[in-house]
């Protein structure tokens, strides 16, 4: 078995985009992202800071906005016009979870596809969707400057191209359809020629079906989902989960006992995390290279 090493994948990728980012700034353009935190909630001040932390070890501007957590929807929206206009602005981001008196359907609605770095848009879903259609693979999908793919997913797929797992024609289960994880990823698996199974809570006999994957990825969001008896030997595995427990922090996948029966899988942390932190930082050069 072996141990996919996302941070150093995610190191490899952001010394590529470090370069990138001093290009354009030959030109005059400093890539910039805008992430949002509206309140307190303290996961979403971490990758509030964490996405602080790379832009500038990338040389990418930092724009973020921090607003109280009684900030009203239309103040909110108001924010993000202003940004969508900014010309000094590439990239809008918004930290989850918003405050409950905010609706997540109308903000996503109200970044522009041309700065939405995490694909939250439905133009931009739709986009993705479309084009994937035309795409050969997921390479010619994710090369378009027309699209913007989600984060997460994204990363998904670039640890799994980067270690060299070979997709087309492989048996692909993701367990979870979440707009924002499952969903996107499945059909980015699709595009790269897998046959993908969806699995979700209304699954009977998940097992059967996830000891059939080749390739596993596993986005539920509880501790240790998956367990040794789900999976086929050899398979490789890729726990998307972060769940805060007594432990600290740990995935959607039972590691000790899946390890033991995988070929490759993602520990967490230190597996998908930081390479969509780095997704997201591609996305915001890929909307300054537009912008010149
Ligand atoms: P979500 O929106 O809550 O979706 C969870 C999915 O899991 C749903 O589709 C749900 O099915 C399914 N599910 C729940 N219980 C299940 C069960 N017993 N059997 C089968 N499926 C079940 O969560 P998410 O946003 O996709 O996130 C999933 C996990 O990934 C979380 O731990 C989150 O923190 C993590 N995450 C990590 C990153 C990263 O960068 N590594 C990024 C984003 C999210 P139904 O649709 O039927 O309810």
């Amino acid at each position: 078995m072996t141990i996919i090493d996302g941070r150093g994948i995610a190191r490899r990728r952001q010394e590529v985009l470090h370069r990138e980012v001093a290009r354009l700034e030959e030109k005059g353009i400093v890539p910039t992202i805008a992430p949002i935190l509206v309140g307190e909630e303290g996961s979403a001040r971490v990758y509030y800071r964490a996405k602080a932390r790379l832009a500038e070890k990338l040389g990418i501007r930092y724009a973020g906005v921090e607003l109280p957590t009684d900030t009203r929807e239309e103040e909110l929206l108001s924010v993000i016009a202003s940004l969508n206009v900014d010309p000094r602005v590439d990239g809008i981001f918004i930290e989850l979870p918003l405050p409950r008196h905010i609706s997540w359907e109308a903000v996503s609605r109200s970044v522009v596809p041309e700065k939405d770095i995490d694909g939250i848009n439905p133009m931009s879903m739709g986009l993705m969707l479309a084009m994937s259609g035309r795409a050969k693979n997921y390479r010619q999908l994710s090369d378009r400057a027309d699209v913007l793919l989600p984060a997460t997913p994204m990363a998904v797929m670039e640890i799994l191209l980067e270690i060299g797992v070979s997709l087309a024609g492989s048996e692909a289960v993701v367990i979870g359809r979440s707009l924002s994880v499952g969903r996107p990823l499945s059909l980015l698996l699709l595009t790269e020629g897998a046959t993908v199974t969806i699995c979700h809570s209304k699954t009977r006999s998940i097992d059967k079906i996830t000891r059939r994957a080749d390739v596993l990825c596993v986005a539920v969001g509880r501790s240790r989902f998956l367990t040794s008896g789900m999976v086929k030997q050899g398979a490789v595995i890729v726990d998307i989960g972060i769940n805060v427990s007594a432990e600290g922090i740990v995935g959607d996948v039972d590691y000790e006992a899946v390890a033991t029966k995988a070929s490759l899988i993602t520990p967490v942390p230190g597996g998908v995390g930081p390479m969509t932190t780095t997704m997201i930082m591609a996305n915001t050069v890929k909307c300054a290279l537009n912008r010149a």
